[in-house]
Parts: structure tokens; sequence; C-alpha cells
């Protein structure tokens, strides 16, 4: 620029220059500079006013209009840029369309939302799945998926897990929503469709809980005729073979009722009949059916059971859990080990923990103990008359809570399995409650919060 300005000094130096020459050649040098200068000035007026023009053009698509002198380095200058930046503005649009196309042929859902949760951007996808138009934009993301399940779910912040719910548009479709966070608060949503996993799901699902149902009366014929036939005097190696077949059709059994109870749980997602569970009772009557099953071996089992808080639930899906987990416990914990059951309620929740100083687990196989059928010693657990499937059971219970399980273990230190439920499945008694409860559901609950029971 600093070139120009000389230019643009030297040309008016030129103009008044000549205008200066000329009016001397006329006697008027005075009149002839004032010409000169006068002319130079109509002549930058014109560069302006063309420069002005081409700046307020709607479209941009024009090149700067040419110049003369200074002028024309100022315009060359300008219209060098304006390619430059015309060129850039391509690239940047072949980018974006090129985003877009990519994420319309996606067929998940995904949608952009801002710190403050209203809906930024959405691919198509989401129009079909999630039914957002072009008038949502801006609007909150809670105006358009009000289930509260999902709601909770967004707030929550912890998108480790993916969520499940049916399309807020079309109840056949399943969606599975997946949020991560990015920017300063913002959001990305991606929903997938997975109705067609869901329905196998089903279908496996139906066939083990028919195959099991179907199992359930030869089962019971079977066992009816063994234990008749073990009524009757016979040689001694029929009568060994008899009682192991006896054994085995009890196995089956309980193979099949844990069956028949996982395919029911994973039936639905959540419960719908809950309600005060009477923990005390409950952990009472667990006690002894343990007792009971630890027979001669003799374990020590010591309660701690905070009487002020009650669990909300349900009853009989948290007997389950609660039960395979103490008689677990039992099972591999030689006697007379000492199992401890706790009931105890703090800030996070309620958490019911079962702890025993039996042969514990190694730590690699803690990830996978909940899976159906995975046993960490087959031939331990077959001794021990375990199905494979009490961990999958609790672990199925719990979800169905909104409670988590952990477990803590080392080889030949003992386990210690926890079941931790969120605060508003607690419910404090008061006074009056607590009355009711000691008289009608606590038979057998322990006077004091703490006790020690041995057998
Ligand atoms: P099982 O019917 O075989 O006991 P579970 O699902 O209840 O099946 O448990 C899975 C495996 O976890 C068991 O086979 C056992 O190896 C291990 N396990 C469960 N509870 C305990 C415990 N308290 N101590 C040691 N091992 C345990």
């Amino acid at each position: 620029m600093r070139h120009s300005r000389h230019s643009m000094i030297y040309s008016l130096g030129g103009f008044s220059l000549a205008g200066l020459v000329l009016g001397a050649v006329v006697s008027y040098p005075g009149w002839g500079l004032a010409l000169g200068a006068g002319l130079w000035g109509v002549l930058q007026a014109r560069q302006y006013n063309r420069l002005m023009d081409w700046l307020s053009q709607e479209d941009d698509a024009n090149l700067p209009p040419e110049g003369d002198g200074p002028w024309g380095d100022l315009l060359d200058q300008l219209a060098r840029r304006h390619k430059r930046s015309q060129t850039r503005e391509r690239e940047l649009r072949a980018v974006i369309t090129r985003f877009q196309q990519s994420t319309a042929a996606l067929s998940d859902a995904i949608v952009i939302i801002d710190s403050h949760n209203n809906l930024e951007w959405w691919n198509r996808t989401a129009v079909t799945l999630l039914g957002l138009q072009a008038r949502d934009r801006g609007k909150s993301i809670f105006n358009l998926l009000r289930d509260p399940r999902f709601i909770r779910y967004y707030r929550k912040l912890q998108y480790q897990e993916p969520l499940q719910l049916i399309s807020p548009v079309n109840p056949d479709i399943h969606l599975q929503y997946q949020i991560d966070r990015f920017g300063e608060g913002d959001r990305i949503l991606v929903a997938r469709d997975i109705t067609r996993l869901v329905r196998l799901e089903q279908t496996r699902q139906d066939f083990v809980a028919n195959a099991s149902h179907e199992l359930r009366t030869p089962l019971t014929v079977i066992r009816g005729y063994l234990e008749t036939f073990l009524e009757q005097e016979m040689p001694r190696p029929l009568q060994r073979g008899l009682s192991q077949m006896q054994q085995q059709a009890r196995r089956m059994e309980s193979l099949v009722t844990d069956l028949l109870l996982l395919s029911r749980l994973e039936s639905t997602q959540h419960i719908s009949d809950e309600e005060p569970i009477g923990i005390q009772s409950l952990i009472a009557q667990i006690h002894r059916d343990a007792i009971d099953l630890s027979g001669e071996q003799g374990h020590r089992f010591e309660l701690d059971i905070d009487s002020d808080h009650d669990l909300v639930g349900q009853k009989l899906e948290l007997q389950s859990a609660f039960s395979n987990l103490v008689f677990n416990a039992v099972r591999y914990t030689p006697g007379p080990g000492l199992i401890e059951i706790r009931w105890y309620v703090d800030g996070k929740g309620g958490h019911f923990s079962v702890r025993d100083n039996g042969i514990g687990i190694d730590p690699v196989h803690i990830p996978r103990l909940t899976e159906r059928f995975y046993r960490v010693d087959e031939s331990r657990s077959s001794a021990s008359g375990g199905t494979g499937l009490g961990l999958a059971i609790v672990k199925h219970v719990l979800m169905r809570h909104g409670a988590q399980l952990t477990i803590e273990s080392r080889s030949g230190k003992g386990s210690t399995f926890s079941c931790h439920f969120p605060r508003d499945a607690i419910r404090r008694l008061n006074d009056g409650d607590s009355a009711d409860q000691s008289r009608t559901a606590r038979p057998e609950a322990p006077a004091s919060p703490e006790c020690s029971s041995t057998q």
C-alpha cells in the first residue's frame, strides 16, 4: 500500500504540474494548477464510485472493476484476494456437501445438541427414526424425546452403557441410544435401529422358555417314578443307579426352573409391581434356608441389618437374587467358614452385601461371572449342585431394579458380592411403619441392627 500511496502523490503531482504548465502558456498558471488538481480529484472520485458499486453488489461472483495507475494496483490486489477466498469457499462447500451426503447415507440417526440441550443439527435418518422436523431446530431435546427413561439417561451424564427404547414415532421400531459429549457441553446423540436384533433375541428367549416349559412335565413324571422305585427293596447296584438318576433329575429340575425364571426376567426390562419388601424378614428367611443348606458343615453367619430402611422392589425377584448370593457363599465356602450378610444405607443408596471367607475367585474370571453357564471350575460347581445360572439371574434382577452388582474376590481369600440400589428404591421406615412391620412381616428379624448368628 505504501507503493500506492506514493503513486497517488506522484499522480496528483503530475496532474497539478501539467495544469500549471498549460496555465502558464495561457498566462493563468494559478487557474491551470487548480484545474489540473480538480481533474485529478474527479478521476479519483470516479474510481472510488466504481469500487463502491462493486463492493455493494449482492452477487460476489464478479471480479472487481479494472483501474489505471494506483487504483489499478489496488484493484488487482483486491481481485487476487477475492479469487483466493472464492476458491476457499468452494472447497469448504465441497467438504460440507460430502459430510452431509455421508451422514445422510448412514442408517443411524445422528443429532447434535448444544450446551442448552437444544437441537442444533440432525441427519436424514433422524427424521424417520425420531420424527425430527425442520421447525424443531433450536427446540429442547426434551420436547421431542419425552420418555422419562430417556430424560433420566440424558441427565445422568453417564453414557458408558447405551439405552434401549422404542422409537417415539413408530412403536414397532426398537432404538438403541448412545450419547457422547464434545466441545463445551455439546452432545452428539446416535440412535440405532436394533429391531432385527431385538426380534432375534425374542425368538431365542421364546425358544428357551418353551423348551424349559415342555421339559417340566416329563421331568416331574421321571422324578415321581424314581421316588416310588427307591422306596422298594432292590439290589444295591440298582439302588445306587436309581439314586444317581434321582439326583440328576433334581438338577435338571432346578435348571429348568432357573431357565424359566431367567427368560421371564428377560422378557421385560423393568418391574411394574414394586412394593416395600420387608427386607428384614426377607433376610431372616434366607438366613434360615442358608443354615439348612449348610447342614452339618456348620457355617457361621453374621447379620448386620439397618432396621430403619426398607427396600422397594419386586419381592420374589429380590428374594431369588439375594438367596442366590447367600447360597453361593455357603456352597463355595468350606465349613465352618464365616458368612457376613449386610444391609445398609448411605448417601448413595441401599446396599445388600454377602461376604465369605471361602475359596474365592481369581480376578480374571470376575468380568465373565454373570454370563449364563460361566463357571470358574466346572468340577467344583457341579459338585456344589449349581446350575450356572445363579449370577445371571442376580444380574437381571438388579438391572430391572436399576441396581448394580459388584464383585470383589481373590483366589483363596473369600469373596464379597454387593448389590447397590439407587436412593429412590429406599424407603425410610418411620415409627408407625416399623411397628407395623415388626407385628406382621418380621417374625424372625434380628432384634438389634447388628447381630451374629453361629450355627
Ligand atoms: P453356579 O450355579 O455354578 O454356582 P453361579 O452363576 O451362581 O453358578 O456362579 C457362577 C460361578 O461363580 C460359580 O460356578 C463359581 O465358580 C463362582 N462363584 C459364585 N459365587 C462364589 C463365591 N461366593 N465364592 C467363590 N466362587 C463363587
